[in-house]
């Protein structure tokens, strides 16, 4: 099964490609996850990220068009993988439609979580008080402005470029944790 997880930042894209990882074995594809290791580790990629991301900006499609291109082939990734936060411009996904043809792979399946924006300031505040060994360095009032409006201008389109595919799902992102969960197998059931 291969997915892609579509929300603004704070909509839990995070924690429900956690529960699918743990009920159908699949792996996290998080290119967030995958540049703050990066920067971490200070590789080349990791130092040229760093100040991108902490603004909030976009680092560029063909840094994160690599990284996901050289993940779908480890091997935890056989039987499927769940894209989250990736492709977030549609030169991205328009790229991705590229290389699994190349791998000879499709996509199963793109959920869309759906939230109010009112509340996804409240839901990164918690995140940042939350997080173990302080907050992400993104995770500040600006550069979560810049992250909604980069969603905003750049990742909304890919609502309308799956939707033409027929693959768009949207699931209510705004219910409980375990009710989106329950909505998110109800849509990978109906397409199994
Ligand atoms: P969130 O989902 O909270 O917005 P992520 O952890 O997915 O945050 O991403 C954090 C930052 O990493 C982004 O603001 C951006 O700078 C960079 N990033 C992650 N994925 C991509 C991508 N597909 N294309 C470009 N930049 C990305």
């Amino acid at each position: 099964m291969r997915l892609i997880l579509l929300g603004p930042p704070g909509a839990g894209k995070g924690t429900q490609a956690q529960f699918m990882v743990e009920q159908h074995g699949i792996a996290q594809l998080s290119t967030g996850d995958m540049l703050r290791a990066a920067v971490a580790a200070k590789t080349a990629i990791g130092l040229q990220a760093k100040e991108i991301m902490d603004r909030g900006d976009l680092v560029s499609d063909e840094v994160v068009v690599g990284i996901v291109s050289d993940r779908v082939d480890e091997p935890d990734c056989a039987k499927g993988f769940i894209l989250d936060g990736f492709p977030r411009t549609v030169a991205q996904a328009e790229a991705l439609d590229e290389m699994l043809e190349q791998k000879g792979l499709r996509l199963d399946t793109v959920i869309e979580l759906a939230v109010d924006e009112g509340i996804l300031l409240d839901r990164i505040v918690k995140r940042a008080e939350e997080t173990e060994g302080g907050p992400r360095a993104d995770d500040n009032a600006e550069a979560l402005a810049k992250r909604l409006s980069v969603y905003r201008e750049q990742t909304q389109p890919l609502i309308d470029y799956y939707s033409g595919t027929g693959l768009l799902s949207s699931v209510d992102g705004m219910q409980s944790m375990d009710e989106v969960r329950a909505s998110i197998e109800t849509v990978l059931k109906e397409i199994a």
